[in-house]
């Protein structure tokens, strides 16, 4: 990358509305789609994600028949390694009979629009 961000690479606030941790240089909070900065059209960081290197996504549905699931989102991160940077728990809940539930899981990578992609 050739490009300079305006914050540090990595640095990470929280969100003002939503208070999910987000990029400092993200112009619009990808929690909550609301914009953060006044100056977003002046930055070089794309408000879209320039690649999207996983996506994963898959639904479970509960058969019916007995007690309801109780369920767990985990979300690990490592580096090149293999240590772990981060584990979170992104969600939990419970699965009643019939019902469903969605997952999605994305990776969004933001790149200076001055660096080789
Ligand atoms: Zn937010």
């Amino acid at each position: 990358m050739t490009a300079t961000w305006r914050s540090p690479p990595g640095e990470t606030r929280t969100c003002p509305h939503c208070e999910a941790k987000i990029l400092s240089s993200a112009p619009i909070c990808p929690a909550c789609h609301r914009h953060l900065h006044f100056d977003a059209v002046r930055t070089d960081r794309p408000v879209a994600p320039t690649l999207c290197p996983l996506h994963v996504e898959g639904t479970i549905q509960h058969p019916g028949t007995g007690e309801p699931w109780e369920y767990a989102i985990v979300v690990q991160i490592h580096d090149d390694q293999g240590e772990t940077i981060s584990r979170h728990v992104m969600g939990a809940g419970a699965l009643p009979p019939v019902a469903s539930r969605t997952f999605t899981v994305r990776v969004e990578v933001f790149a200076p629009q001055k660096s080789a992609v």
